[in-house]
């Protein structure tokens, strides 16, 4: 239920009630700014459109309709994910198509497309189409975390909203959690998933691992880790995600090192002892600055293999 999200951002919740209360746009562009609510909060949004405002709670949790909508079992509502890294032109073709016969289950149809900034060229311009001609009572709406990188063709068609940044603490309240927190706050601001999972955690102790292992034996690990490295990330959102948490442990290196707060390695505080020795805090931004640019060229296509051997020679030079 909307409602539920009143007192999260009074600002949103005012202009999406105003929205299903008076009229509609046809398109809607949401900044989610890495809040960890603002997903929900849309997702409500969208059945109050495909349903409607339920008068209580009680009523809401009934209803089978909201409950298909929620299982992903509701014909009029489709949402599209990158194919990998980016959203292809026949994931909007096929919606298209879809969308194209009459809605049969309520007067509206809802598309979401997720991480809208990725779209390439062609999924960019048959997007473009659909937002210029949409079909009656077809509504899209849009998320992203860079709004900046949204083609601005694409935003000047849409009512754009933009979510507050939530804070770690937030994170932490609007999911309960109480423990291995650290971990969370690596998954909040990398993975930007609700839930953690063995697998994110086990992730982030091998990118631990892998810098423990380079900062012991400089170069040399290529020959020895290579191969380890490449089972372990193997595709490229395992490297794009790779970077960023070697961003974040760089980060907290310093901290470490400045005697400032860490903010996201507690858990590995020995190993930030162990980084910021074998280091001059130079050294350390230097390193730094090579992951930073790094992580640009890992969103454009890059060989792998090259691509770690680039990473380690640029670290040491
Ligand atoms: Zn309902």
């Amino acid at each position: 239920m909307l409602e539920e999200y009143k007192d999260y951002d009074k600002v949103i919740y005012k202009q999406l009630e105003n929205a299903i209360n008076n009229n509609l746009s046809h398109a809607y562009l949401f900044d989610l700014n890495n809040n960890v609510y603002a997903e929900n909060m849309i997702m409500a949004f969208v059945k109050e459109i495909l349903c409607k405002r339920h008068s209580s709670k009680e009523e809401y949790e009934k209803c089978s309709k909201c409950k298909r909508i929620d299982d992903g079992n509701y014909s009029e509502l489709k949402q599209i994910y990158p194919d990998g890294l980016m959203i292809k032109k026949e994931q909007l073709d096929e919606l298209q198509k879809k969308f194209s016969t009459k809605a049969l289950e309520s007067e509206k149809k809802v598309y979401i497309i997720h991480d809208v900034d990725r779209l390439n060229l062609s999924a960019a311009n048959s997007l473009l189409k659909f937002l210029e001609e949409p079909g009656e009572g077809i509504i899209a709406v849009l998320l992203t975390s860079n709004l900046n990188q949204v083609l601005n063709t694409i935003s000047s068609r849409c009512q754009i909203l933009k979510f507050n940044n939530s804070r770690v603490e937030d994170f932490i309240k609007y999911n309960n959690i109480n423990t291995k927190v650290s971990i969370y706050k690596i998954s909040f601001s990398i993975f930007l998933k609700t839930n953690i999972d063995e697998y994110i955690e086990s992730f982030v102790n091998n990118v631990v691992d892998f810098w423990k292992n380079y900062e012991s034996n400089g170069k040399k690990m290529i020959i020895y880790e290579k191969q380890y490295f490449l089972d372990i990330f193997k595709e490229k959102e395992e490297i794009l995600n790779f970077i960023k948490c070697s961003i974040l442990l760089y980060r907290d290196v310093i901290n470490y090192k400045l005697n400032n707060k860490i903010l996201y390695y507690n858990d590995y505080e020995s190993v930030l002892e162990e980084i910021s020795n074998k280091n001059t805090l130079d050294k350390l931004l230097y390193k730094l600055n090579v992951i930073l640019d790094k992580e640009k060229l890992v969103s454009k296509n890059v060989n792998i293999n090259m691509f770690i051997d680039g990473l380690i020679i640029d670290m040491e030079e």
